[in-house]
């Protein structure tokens, strides 16, 4: 009797494998990492333990062919997430795994881990050389003001030395960069506000066991001072703190403040953004860092010492993943927190009506910062200016420019809020009414000035500007609408002597947020432009004025969040306003002024828009008193997405709990040449509804004929 193993490979089949596994190669512990045949390639899988036995015929089975033991096992707490994922999703367990591995991981060829820095261990710092070997003490004096790279030390001819070190146990090679010695001096912490105190009072005995905390705290109040202060109890209990974050932009500023604050302490970051041997190697760092600071994939990460989650920003969508396995990993934080009996703090100032839910029910524990702060720091007075009867000029009312060149003349900071980018939403044929369309969306081109180009933000697709119309000849096209390059044009037209900077995914790249930051604290901005990336990030006190043009579209939109999201938006732009000891100003711009969400923007009144909300919601059953699962199908046709979806409700579970609705059209229903169609199903019982998908899934598999691609989304957040 072969001994069989069971290995899981990146498939989209719902099963796992045997492999027989020869004897030479020892036992192998589950999470350790193999390589083995797959049809006529080989494949990196992931070893989950031996199989009892196995229904493929012995002869038949097929042999591991090697152990990757040039790096870690995946620990079994992953294993046990990954599983949760599996089931909640409804999602293959290998291809769940695999993708939790760094992509440089994934391949076989052998990995080594760099190690560049020679750091003094504790035996080093009271060690004493003997006296003839000069060099060497040199160098261990040296290595115990700072580490040194082996680079450095090649160059000085000392990796001899380096050598005798480490044999004596007074020096380590470390994949680690140095973090003490060279970094500014560390900024003594605040004192605690009075309701920061009350806070930890609160949450700093909790920090034992698991539990999720919702810190709803207005902008500027100094949530993550609170995060810091929880992080320094579990890192001097020896344990690991994880820090999710919404943006790869916003690593880079977050990493610094937290090594200023954390002198010494081993802090890695984690993001899609890093280079491939980057991203292994602060995988691997994870393992034995004290912070990890990343975004949502790094809520998979090896913390065998986890203590504590953060997720900061936890309302932002960009936690949930939208493609391939589409988790939330504010959702899969809470579970790994629950596995791994360890709590969560979720952190915002506008809370996601989900968690705030939850909060207001008593199974989170609702934490409040209410002030800001820095005590003469005050929220900002809200203005509206109505649409109706103030008359726009490209794009800005008398009012709005008003403010502008107030807040110019007195030396102070603006920033104008317009979530579209490009130069214009289309371009528009006065003539016969052609209005750039996408060949294969249905959305329309977005004409960009600067690059010379009409570009689809949906399919990818870019064509040069048409020198006349397509449809009609006429050789006088308009841009039309605002986006934010032809406001930043027209801005500097109206104001020749502002500094004006633009900020959106166009202009962004990660680096440039940190150049960015110093351009504005410095003072060399006085007009900052861009769509939401504005409202995330760094506070800027001289940042006094907050100009929001043109957010209707949200009012009256079909998508049942787009007010919440509106509502988080716009509180968190005008959060950037009146930072410090200068009072803030907010002037937005509406047709439909009456609309309750200004209602209570303007009070800064979260909670009573949260209940408000809710309340609708309840009423209308939609989430978060309801669980959704959508069924989305994409096909060459609409019929056969829709056929697809036809059949697929006829197979679904007859569960009374469960609701079935109609296959629809998605409400954008073509996107590169594909028709797409969804279909929802419901149920205010999480288990039922779990289950009810448990037993329709393999049905799905088996419809005919085939659409190109269908998948199933737990929680929707975009439909
Ligand atoms: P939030 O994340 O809630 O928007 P921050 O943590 O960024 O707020 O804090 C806002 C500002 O208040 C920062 O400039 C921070 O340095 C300052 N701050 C935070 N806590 C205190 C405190 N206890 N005393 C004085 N200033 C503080
Ligand atoms: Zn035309
Ligand atoms: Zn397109």
């Amino acid at each position: 009797m072969p001994s069989i193993l069971q290995v899981a490979l990146d498939t989209p089949l719902y099963r796992l494998f045997d492999y027989r596994l020869p004897d030479e190669l020892g036992e192998v512990a589950p999470g350790r990492l193999v390589e083995v045949p797959f049809g006529r390639t080989r494949q990196t899988g992931v070893a989950l333990g031996p199989a009892a036995g196995s229904s493929i015929d012995s002869a038949r089975l097929r042999d591991v062919i090697r152990v990757l033991d040039d790096r870690p096992a995946l620990p079994a707490d992953l294993l046990r997430l990954a599983r949760f994922c599996a089931d909640y999703y409804h999602y293959p367990l290998g291809a769940i795994l695999l993708a939790t591995l760094p992509p440089r991981l994934r391949n076989a060829t052998p990995f080594v881990a760099d190690t560049p820095w020679l750091v003094v261990t504790d035996a080093g710092q009271v060690a004493e050389p003997p006296a003839r070997a000069k060099a060497q003490r040199a160098l261990l004096d040296a290595l115990r003001a700072a580490a040194r790279s082996r680079e450095e030390l090649r160059a000085g001819k000392q990796v001899r030395h380096a050598t005798a070190l480490v044999e004596a146990g007074w020096a380590v090679w470390s994949r680690l960069p140095p973090q003490t010695g060279r970094l500014p001096q560390t900024a003594a912490p605040h004192a605690a506000t009075a309701e920061q105190q009350q806070a930890l009072a609160r949450l700093l005995p909790a920090l034992a066991e698991f539990g999720v905390h919702l810190i709803h705290g207005v902008t500027g109040s100094g949530k993550t001072e609170l995060y810091l202060r929880l992080i320094d109890d579990v890192l001097a209990r020896g344990r690991q703190a994880l820090v999710l974050i919404p943006e790869i932009a916003l690593t880079p500023q977050l990493e610094q403040h937290f090594r200023r604050r954390f002198p010494g302490r081993h802090i890695t970051s984690l993001h899609s953004g890093l280079a491939e041997v980057a991203r292994a190697e602060n995988w691997l760092a994870a393992f034995d860092c004290d912070i990890l600071l990343g975004t949502r994939l790094s809520v998979f990460a090896p913390m065998p010492r986890l203590g504590l989650i953060v997720v900061d920003e936890e309302h932002d969508a960009s936690f949930k993943q939208q493609d391939s396995l589409r988790y939330s990993a504010r959702d899969v934080a809470i579970a790994r927190g629950k596995q791994a009996n360890v709590p969560v703090a979720l952190g915002s100032a506008t809370p996601s009506l989900e968690s705030y839910a939850q909060a207001l029910s008593g199974r989170y524990q609702l934490i409040e910062l209410k002030t800001r702060a820095v005590s003469a720091a005050r929220l900002p007075d809200i203005e509206l200016v109505d649409l109706k009867h103030i008359p726009l000029d490209n794009g800005l009312t008398r009012p709005a420019l008003t403010a502008l060149t107030e807040t110019l003349a007195r030396g102070e900071q603006s920033l104008v809020f317009l979530n579209r980018r490009g130069y214009a939403p289309a371009l528009y044929c006065p003539s016969c009414a052609w209005v750039s369309p996408c060949p294969s969306c249905s959305a329309r081109l977005v004409f960009h000035r600067h690059a010379r180009r009409l570009k689809c933000h949906h399919c990818g697709l870019e064509t040069r500007i048409p020198t006349e119309c397509p449809n009609c000849g006429n050789p006088d096209l308009k841009p039309l609408g605002q986006g934010t390059q032809r406001l930043e044009e027209t801005l500097t037209a109206l104001l020749p002597g502002a500094r004006i900077r633009r900020i959106d995914r166009d202009t962004m790249r990660p680096r440039a947020w940190a150049e960015l930051g110093e351009a504005v604290h410095g003072g060399a901005v006085d007009i900052l432009v861009g769509t939401q990336m504005l409202a995330k990030g760094h506070d800027f006190p001289n940042m006094t004025l907050a100009l929001i043009l043109d957010t209707d579209g949200a009012l009256y939109s079909p998508d049942f969040r787009a007010t919440e999201r509106l509502f988080a938006q716009l509180m968190q732009v005008s959060g950037r306003a009146g930072r410090a000891d200068k009072p803030g100003r907010v002037v937005i711009q509406t047709a439909f002024p009456d609309h309750a969400l200004f209602r209570y923007l303007q009070r800064h009144d979260y909670p009573g828009y949260a209940r408000e909300l809710l309340a609708e919601r309840k009423q209308l059953d939609l989430p978060p008193y309801t669980r959704q699962v959508l069924l989305r199908a994409e096909a060459r046709t609409m019929d056969a997405a829709l056929a697809f979806l036809h059949r697929a409700a006829a197979l679904a579970p007859d569960t009374p709990e469960v609701s079935v609705f109609g296959a629809t059209p998605a409400p954008m229903a073509r996107v590169a040449n594909l028709e797409r169609a969804q279909l929802l199903i419901q149920s205010t019982n999480r288990l039922a509804l779990q289950a009810c998908v448990r037993d329709w899934r393999p049905q799905l598999d088996s419809i005919k004929p085939r659409v190109a691609r269908w998948s199933l989304d737990v929680d929707p957040l975009v439909f």
